[in-house]
């Protein structure tokens, strides 16, 4: 029968592939049918990691392409299957879940064998519940060049010994190859011809990927021509604390970085053009706006976002579109961006700073009140009038807190 989900039942013996497989290849293919020969395995389920969180400067590419690339790497192979359980989740995967999730599809005694490479074993034990996920399945170690044989063998025993963990140890013919390797070809002009399969190189062409820089370093180069150096460090140091933030409130860190890189790409523009551009692109213009077109960036720095940088996310747009002047019922990245904007450490200290910036890790809400609460003393005291989103954004949260208690 025609089966869209994938059915668990009915196997005794099954092994299990995670990875990036940003692209995957044939190490990856190599390992998996090794282990299911050698361990008599029905199918080998493969399993794209999910979005994986900022790291380093470095971006992973979007999961659908790699769940792709996956699908058609093992397509051919009828003992081959390929899982969208950590694609469809969301947030940040830990295989401990995954692995939890499962055993409980699959029939009671269902014996389940893990397929690690020889550099990510070692790291098993740090994973979230390491010593608990280890008593969980089988765990196969693979060797892979680079990392030593015996090394690998003599962890296989300790583990055994110290976490009575099933850790069998396979050694599988030596293929050098890794996905970094691979990326890095693609972007230098190298073949990566027989290091995968046929129809995942003509996937990785047909879509460019690897091609360019990752997707925030090309918007860094780009920042760089386009501002000041001033404000080009200030974005930065925006940047760098919307990640913190964004780890510690549990908001997307990708989200959270492009959305402060590109906060300020309108700020610089001369008032004349913001507001030509404010009509030409059919921002209503009310008379504060007309007074005050600073008022405008965020909104003028969304449009262009999404003009010539792509962005079409509207979560990110408008965490660019409200961090001057905040609204009512802010969402969470709208609260980061804001509050990032006000703390990061290049901007020049005023009375009330210090205080938010101890206040935003502990109490995002009240930082951001508080933040609310200076500019419109600031904006008072300079004798303009007060926006009146940001008057919105101030009573919301006054409230809020009300309710909150
Ligand atoms: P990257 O270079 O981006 O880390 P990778 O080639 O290591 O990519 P992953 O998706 O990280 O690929 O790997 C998934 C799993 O496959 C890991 O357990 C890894 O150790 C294993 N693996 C990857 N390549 C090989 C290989 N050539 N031989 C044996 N195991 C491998
Ligand atoms: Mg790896």
């Amino acid at each position: 029968m025609e089966q869209l989900f994938l059915n668990l039942k009915g196997y005794k013996r099954i092994a299990i592939m995670g990875g990036t497989f940003d692209p995957i290849h044939y190490g990856h293919l190599v390992a998996a049918e090794a282990v299911r020969t050698e361990f008599n395995t029905e199918i080998v389920l493969f399993i794209p990691t999910g979005t994986q969180p900022y790291k380093q400067n470095q971006t992973v590419s979007h999961k659908e392409h790699r769940y792709l690339m996956t699908v058609l790497a093992t397509a051919s192979n009828p003992n081959f299957a390929v899982s969208r359980i950590e694609i469809d989740k969301g947030g940040i995967n830990y295989t401990i879940d995954t692995i939890n999730e499962l055993i409980s599809m699959c029939d009671m005694g269902t014996e389940v064998f893990f397929i690690t490479g020889a550099d990510s074993v070692f790291q098993i034990l740090t994973w979230k519940d390491g010593a608990s996920l280890i008593k969980k399945c089988n765990f196969v170690a693979v060797t892979r060049p680079g990392y030593n044989k015996n090394d690998l063998v003599e962890y296989a025993v300790n583990l055994k010994k110290s976490h009575s963990a099933r850790l069998h140890f396979l050694e599988i013919p030596a293929l050098a190859i890794s996905s970094t390797d691979i990326r890095g070809r693609i972007k230098t002009g190298s073949p990566i011809k027989y290091l995968v399969p046929h129809e995942v190189e003509r996937y990785i062409e047909k879509s460019g990927l690897y091609l360019r820089h990752d997707f925030s370093a090309d918007i860094l180069q780009r920042l760089k021509k386009m501002m000041s150096e001033k404000r080009y460090i200030h974005t930065i140091g925006v940047a760098k604390e919307a990640i913190k933030l964004a780890d510690m409130y549990g908001e997307d860190a990708e989200k959270a970085y492009i959305a402060a890189l590109l906060h300020d790409i309108a700020k610089e523009m001369p008032n004349s053009s913001k507001l030509a551009m404010a009509k030409a692109v059919g921002i209503k213009l009310d008379e504060e706006l007309e007074k005050i077109p600073t008022l405008l960036h965020g909104y003028l720095g969304a449009q262009i976002a999404k003009t010539d940088f792509g962005i079409d996310d509207e979560y990110v747009l408008d965490a660019i579109r409200y961090h001057t002047t905040g609204r009512a019922n802010m969402t969470l990245l709208e609260k980061i961006i804001y509050l990032a904007d006000i703390i990061e450490p290049n901007r020049e200290i005023y009375e009330g700073l210090p205080q938010i910036r101890q206040k935003a890790f502990d109490n995002l809400d009240e930082a951001v009140y508080e933040g609310i609460i200076d500019s419109i003393s600031y904006v008072n005291r300079k004798g303009e009038h007060v926006y009146y989103l940001s008057e919105e954004a101030r009573d919301f949260l006054k409230n809020e807190d009300k309710l909150g208690g």
